[in-house]
């Protein structure tokens, strides 16, 4: 029989009403198991249970917080293998890519357990005199985590890991695409010698669960990873409530290739960015913006890398590229390279559905050329395995281009010199810059974010997380003279 997986609530496992199919894309016949949709009243008790917890939790001493942390990573880490496998067969992504999640997502957990013990604040005297001032940070309350299907498990331990480590309760709605990494996560932290209710997960879909999570004014705090146009909705939301907002949003990142580049690396780094996770990642390189002089050599060599990725079955060794993610983001994919048609591209090679035994959802790697920066295919966030080169004349020309978007997560430079490297570093309108590296690939201990519709908010990840998941509280002590 196939396996039920239920919700998290309130320390308990409770039998649901609702249930939904967690397919392999892969492979339309492998059903993983059934996963619980959150009822009214699940959510409604998880979010009670949350508001009890989290005043124990808050008092709990740091060696305890720091050592339920550090459990969790360090599971997550032995467990990387099998956890791996199933958050690859879930979600589509090459099986290395999979364990590597899994693995990242441990190291939050650890990194953070370790952030548990630095938590320092600061003293000022007043400009009154024999006034004394305390400055520290306290938990933000209950916080609400709201995560995408892309990196199942990471986005989720990036946000739930500061979020225990600094003295908050989570409410965690998971995207219904991925549940069974959140569950097996859940499964890991339900073990830990923490209060009932601290911890909660409310599967289901996001219009129904995650719009009512939003909106309760118990929420103190909503971190959020997902499209620009969610994340505009939880805006609305947040703000009625005034509560505490943190979004997380899509992409356009670009991929600059100057005339001095290493062509061979320029071609491989842009392939990783824009194929890497079937494109599915808010740090793909979804535009390579390439010097006139380098054009040709450039997009020769980029469509031989494109056309040497294995696409496969997510776990076969050999794979390099796996599926998309969904039935529905596949002919969204396809419908995106109609458009690209349509407004003028050259489709130079792929992204055209692709039978496999057995079925699943998987598409050849696009590159589209004759392309301009003004075309909805570079406008709009595709989430998908396809490249638009555009040409630009000389690097002012591809700064510019770069800059133009509504977005700014990552982008990337390949040059040989130094002088536009950080010309490139301190003008480009983004978040995070990649000097001779792919857009994509961050680490865990430095902020991670970006400007204009990729984020808004404090930044995540590293000592930076504290902004978002405390409150700081400033005390004046008028201690008098010693008798
Ligand atoms: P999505 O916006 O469709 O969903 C994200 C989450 O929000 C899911 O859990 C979903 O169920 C929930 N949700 C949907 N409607 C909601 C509502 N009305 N109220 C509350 N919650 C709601 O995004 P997705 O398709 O799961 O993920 C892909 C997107 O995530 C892409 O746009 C990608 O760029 C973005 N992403 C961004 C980052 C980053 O750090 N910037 C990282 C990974 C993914």
């Amino acid at each position: 029989m196939t396996k039920r997986h239920a919700n998290y609530v309130g320390g308990s496992w409770p039998e649901p009403a609702d249930w939904i199919e967690n397919r392999s894309p892969s492979d339309e016949s492998d059903l993983i198991g059934l996963y619980a949709q959150a009822s009214p009243a699940d959510l409604d008790a998880a979010l009670d249970a949350a508001v009890k917890a989290q005043r124990v939790w808050a008092n709990t001493g740091l060696e305890k917080r720091y050592a339920v942390l550090m459990a969790i990573g360090q599971e997550l880490d032995q467990r990387a293998q099998e956890l791996g496998t199933l958050l690859s067969r879930e979600e589509g992504k090459p099986l290395a890519e999979g364990i590597g999640e899994v693995r990242r997502s441990g190291q939050f957990f650890t990194y953070f357990a370790a952030e548990v013990l630095r938590q320092l604040g600061e003293c000022a005297d007043s400009v009154r005199d024999g006034i004394e001032i305390d400055i520290r940070r306290e938990p933000l309350g209950v916080v609400a985590v709201i995560s995408p299907w892309n990196f199942p498990m990471a986005t989720a331990s990036w946000k739930i890991a500061p979020a225990l480590a600094f003295g908050n309760a989570v409410v965690w709605k998971p995207a219904n695409l991925t549940p069974a990494s959140a569950w097996a996560l859940t499964e890991i932290v339900s073990r830990q010698d923490i209060p009932k209710g601290l911890f909660n997960l409310v599967m289901g879909s996001g219009a129904i669960v995650g719009q009512k999570l939003i909106e309760d004014p118990r929420v103190n705090g909503i971190t959020f990873t997902g499209s620009l146009a969610v994340g505009k909705q939880v805006a609305e939301a947040a703000a009625r409530n005034l509560c505490k907002l943190q979004l997380e949003m899509g992409s356009k990142n670009p991929l600059v290739v100057m005339d001095d580049a290493d062509i061979d690396l320029a071609a491989s780094l842009a392939a990783n960015g824009a194929f890497g996770g079937s494109g599915q990642k808010c740090t793909a390189s979804s535009r390579i913006i390439v010097d006139s002089r380098v054009y040709e050599g450039f997009v020769d060599r980029f469509i031989r890398a494109t056309k040497a990725i294995r696409v496969g079955h997510a776990l076969d060794p050999e794979t390099q590229m796996g599926p998309v993610v969904s039935k529905s983001q596949l002919s969204e994919n396809l419908g995106y390279m109609q458009l690209a048609h349509s407004e003028g591209a050259e489709v130079a090679y792929g992204g055209e559905a692709m039978k496999r035994s057995p079925a699943g959802y998987y598409m050849s790697p696009g590159v589209l050329l004759n392309t301009r920066n003004d075309m909805r295919v570079n406008r709009e966030e595709m989430f998908a395995p396809i490249a638009c080169v555009l040409k630009a004349d000389g690097y002012e020309h591809a700064l510019e281009i770069a800059n133009d978007s509504q977005f700014g997560l990552t982008a990337g430079i390949v040059t040989r010199s130094l002088a536009r490297a950080s010309h490139f570093r301190r003008n480009s309108r983004s978040g995070c810059v990649m000097i001779n590296l792919p857009t994509a690939g961050t680490d865990y201990h430095v902020p991670f974010g970006g400007r204009g519709a990729s984020s808004y908010g404090p930044r995540e990840q590293g000592r930076y997380a504290a902004e978002f998941y405390t409150i700081v509280k400033t005390s004046y002590m008028h201690a008098g003279r010693p008798e």
